[in-house]
């Protein structure tokens, strides 16, 4: 087989040559702010390595809202250039990916005594279009009450005034982190997920490398590099920490929850943004087969690494559904799915988690290690362009060498060579016709949602399969994320590769058999490995749709 950057496969190469180079940077974490960083920083011409010490996105880059989002509520915290900068990278991360960037249009009903008064809304959402350059047809609408009516029946009639409807993008976090590093491999970067960072190497008292621990073989892996950077998110500090250089501001730990319902079970036409008793405003978004909900904001001080909702989370955000949507009537048996993630937030004292600033920090320690931390999915790239700007600057100093600005408002991410989003929509029109004849239409949308044009791989690879039905497409697709995307395990392919976990969990246990049969093939799994993973798979299945007190949890 040809050398592919990203395979699974190839693990022991990647390791051998990420040993063996001295890099200019490498980046620790594997979420959307390290695969950033890591794509701005290979396509400027550096010598680039990412580690991530479980599996790409593994981290809250695979929990979030899955909004591109300018961040009305900012709007209301007046940070302006927030807004600013997020609202404009939403239409570029959409061109650099427009098949997993999508158009969304957001309904937020104003009710009385809620967060938006009507002439405030109207001026917010015209300011957050101006801001966010947002054209024609996509602009704002104000609408009466009636017409929110139509627009959303479910709503509450009493005490609801009209809405405001504006444009937003919807994408899957987890495969946007994936592609961004996938695109950073295709300009050289050498990523590796399952590989630790454990300690700092120095010399003459400044950081010139990392200790790492590969998760897999267990074996010590020491990289060498002029400039490290941690984006290693709620984990920042523990870097920190270990570095000793953690002093002055540091992170606080908001738990953020969604839960899945099937979308009969709370069928909105399009994604609603609505008022809490509480307070808070929580989304309500269709996608496909199911409704998600979310979130919660509470301060969080367990164990990062295992971070589930709770009873509570998940009572708190039915009691939201079934006051906004009173008809009807949320259960918690209703509930299919469900995600929690960490938001590593700088902390300010005295203000509650909703208050706290959702803006990145750059910590730069006296021996060398950069830590970025704080920041939105949206801001992802110019959070990268920022501290890869730092880096460059440094660079020239110390080395005399000047690797230019940054260039990934032009990278097309991978899977993206789309010229508008019309040609997505004429493409997955053009694929269900395809898969029509093996009644796996159904599966057009998700495939190209999921993969962009990366969807004739595998199709090529089904061809070889003499039924073309689900299982084997689920195998195609399986052959396809561990030969390009580094899939190790049952839950990166079932959770951060396909999103089934979260989106489609009626159909995991369809499949599970074979999957397991194929990962044993392509891996030489043995019956005790083969049982850990399908436990493993098995107890977050559990762990995601049944769900203990706080109490329980700690
Ligand atoms: P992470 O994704 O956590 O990545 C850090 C990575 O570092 C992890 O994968 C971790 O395993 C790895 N790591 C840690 N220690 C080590 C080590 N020693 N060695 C190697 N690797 C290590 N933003 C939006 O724009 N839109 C939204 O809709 C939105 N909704 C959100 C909803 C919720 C509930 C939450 C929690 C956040 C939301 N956000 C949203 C914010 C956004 O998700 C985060 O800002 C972003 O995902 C943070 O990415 P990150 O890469 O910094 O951190």
């Amino acid at each position: 087989m040809n050398k592919l950057p990203f395979s699974a496969l190839q693990r022991h190469e990647s390791l051998q040559k990420i040993q063996d180079t001295s890099f200019d940077l490498v980046v620790i974490g594997g979420g959307i702010t390290g695969a950033g960083i890591a794509l701005d920083a290979a396509t400027r011409g550096m010598k680039v390595a990412l580690i991530e010490k479980q599996d790409f996105a593994s981290g809250t880059s695979s929990k979030s809202t899955k909004l591109i989002h300018g961040g009305l509520r900012y709007l209301k915290q007046l940070e302006i250039k927030l807004v600013r900068e997020t609202g404009t990278e939403r239409a570029i991360i959409h061109t650099l990916a427009p098949h997993l960037v999508l158009p969304e249009k957001m309904l937020l009903p104003l009710v009385e005594g809620g967060s938006y008064g009507k002439l405030a809304t109207s001026f917010g959402l015209r300011v957050y279009d101006v801001l966010a350059s947002v054209k024609g047809k996509d602009r704002r609408k104000m609408l009466s009450k009636k017409n929110t009516l139509l627009k959303e029946p479910l709503l509450k009639e009493e005490g609801l005034l009209g809405s405001g409807y504006y444009a937003e993008y919807r994408t899957d976090d987890a495969r946007l982190t994936i592609e961004n590093l996938k695109t950073a491999a295709n300009h050289g970067a050498v990523c590796l997920n399952y590989l630790s960072a454990r300690d700092f190497i120095y010399e003459d008292g400044q950081v010139i490398g990392l200790r790492c621990a590969d998760q897999i073989s267990q074996e010590s892996v020491n990289i060498q590099s002029k400039f490290v950077i941690s984006a290693a998110g709620p984990w920042v500090d523990q870097l920190r920490k270990i570095n000793q250089s953690l002093q002055g501001k540091h992170l606080f730990h908001s738990k953020g929850v969604h839960i899945v319902v099937p979308h009969e079970a709370l069928p909105v036409q399009q994604s609603v943004y609505f008022d809490v008793p509480d307070g808070r405003m929580i989304f309500a978004i269709p996608r496909q087969r199911v409704t998600y909900i979310g979130t919660t904001d509470t301060e969080y001080k367990g164990d990062l690494n295992r971070v589930f909702p709770s009873l509570e989370d998940v009572a708190y955000l039915l009691q939201a559904v079934n006051f906004m949507f009173p008809s009807i009537h949320l259960k918690l048996s209703d509930v299919e799915s469900s995600w929690a993630g960490l938001r590593p937030l700088i902390h300010e004292e005295g203000k509650s988690p909703s208050e706290m600033s959702r803006k990145d920090e750059v910590f730069e320690a006296e021996n060398g290690l950069i830590s970025i931390a704080g920041g939105k999915l949206t801001g992802y790239r110019k959070m990268a362009e920022r501290v890869v700007d730092l880096v460059a600057k440094k660079y020239k100093e110390k080395y005399k060498q000047n690797f230019g600005k940054t260039r990934t408002d032009r990278v097309i991410l991978s899977g993206g060579t789309f010229i508008h989003y019309q040609e997505v929509l004429d493409y997955t029109k053009a694929l269900a016709q395809k898969l029509k004849p093996y009644q796996l239409a159904d599966y057009a949308q998700y495939l190209v949602n999921n993969y962009g044009k990366q969807t004739e791989t595998i199709l090529q690879k089904l061809e070889q399969y003499p039924e073309k039905n689900f299982l084997n497409l689920s195998k195609a697709e399986l052959w396809f994320t561990i030969n390009y995307e580094m899939t190790h395990s049952l839950l990166d392919f079932y959770e951060r590769r396909t999103g089934r976990l979260y989106f489609y969990m009626p159909s995991i246990r369809a499949s599970l058999d074979e999957i397991i049969a194929e990962f044993q093939q392509y891996f030489n799994w043995d019956e005790d490995t083969i049982a850990v993973e399908k436990n493993q798979l098995l107890q977050t299945i559990q762990d995601l749709a049944e769900f203990k007190s706080e109490k329980e949890l700690v």
